[in-house]
């Protein structure tokens, strides 16, 4: 069978860092064409914008859209009404109505749309999920606190409506408890800061609880400078799970279990690829309807200006 021909859409940070590599390690996928305003890479076909590249027949099967969330939605539609597979970075959009749309048109033409979490792709997230199906689980605390100036330098869509700022990253966390609790997760209540100067707010505090009353909490913040914190505690009546470093290791009760190397893109393009195959699509909204539910339902407080 012939490898599927990717097009990535969108040649920044993302795109380079994780992509690029990952799709040159997957069998069954081959990296054929960018779609890039600013940038190009050797020997592959380059073209100024999505538009560009389809109108001018290039043969493609697929495209991934490393585009900030608030342009990926017309990039989406496009792609799939001209027969492309769809592979969406995270979060799948700016909003959470843009999606059923989307999944809809993928449905329509027979193509795969793929909204991807990259962080339940994390080595701890699968065990910590068979755990929790098997024990009582009494709370969750999450802590996901980094450097935004490290991690999104000058990345001025993320303070744009629709970029998240801190949710940028935070969404990640939700990802990964929504997969590995046994029951569905919703907001009781949330507050938020936003920067006098940005649409989009640099620390959060979310109380979220399940269907059977557990209490989940969780503490986000864009300016911690040092050590990164991205953790995800679960206490319950047979210890305590921690999932760290995003999903890359986990202890119980402080023991190590995993400390595995970050591989969870390439878990992306094999269920990219295995989707395809398989004529389905994969698109769960639910990280992103909580992040929607913390800026319905949370307090607002405005702080200082924040500049890179
Ligand atoms: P980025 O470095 O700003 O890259 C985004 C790229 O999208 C830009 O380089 C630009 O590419 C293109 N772009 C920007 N604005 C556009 C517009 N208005 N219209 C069309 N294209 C536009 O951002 P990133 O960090 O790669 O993040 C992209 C997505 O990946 C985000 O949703 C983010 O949440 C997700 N993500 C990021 C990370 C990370 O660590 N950075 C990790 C996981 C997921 P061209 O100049 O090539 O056109």
């Amino acid at each position: 069978m012939n490898p599927l021909r990717l097009a990535i859409v969108g040649l920044g940070k993302i795109a380079r860092d994780q992509h690029i590599p990952a799709i040159a390690a997957t069998p069954g996928i081959e990296l054929a064409a960018v779609a890039s305003r600013n940038a190009a890479l050797d020997g592959i076909a380059h073209f100024a914008t999505l538009d560009d590249m389809l109108a001018d027949g290039l043969e493609i099967d697929a495209v991934a859209l490393c585009t900030p969330p608030q342009v990926r939605r017309g990039q989406a539609a496009l792609a799939l009404a001209s027969g492309k597979h769809v592979l969406l970075e995270k979060p799948p959009g700016a909003t959470v109505s843009e999606l059923a749309p989307l999944t809809a048109a993928a449905e329509a033409t027979g193509r795969t749309l793929f909204a991807t979490w990259h962080s339940r792709f994390a080595a701890a997230v699968e065990p910590a999920r068979a755990f929790l199906a098997d024990h009582n689980i009494r709370s969750v605390t999450i802590e996901w606190k980094e450097d935004v100036r490290v991690w999104h330098p000058g990345q001025e869509w993320i303070w744009e409506p629709g970029g998240l700022g801190v949710f940028d990253p935070a969404i990640n966390a939700l990802s990964i408890l929504t997969r590995i609790l046994p029951r569905p997760v919703f907001l009781t209540s949330a507050h938020l800061a936003f920067p006098a100067n940005r649409a989009a707010p640099i620390a959060a505090e979310l109380d979220m609880a399940d269907t059977e009353g557990v209490p989940i909490r969780a503490e986000l913040d864009f300016l911690q400078t040092g050590s990164q914190t991205w953790d995800i505690r679960v206490e319950t009546d047979a210890g305590n799970l921690t999932l760290s470093s995003g999903g890359a290791k986990l202890f119980h009760d402080g023991v190590a279990l995993i400390n595995a190397k970050e591989a969870e893109y390439a878990g992306i393009y094999r269920h990219f690829v295995e989707l395809i195959r398989a004529g389905r699509s994969d698109v769960d909204a639910t990280p992103l309807a909580l992040v929607a539910d913390a800026f319905l339902l949370g307090r607002r407080t405005i702080v200082d200006p924040f500049e890179y």
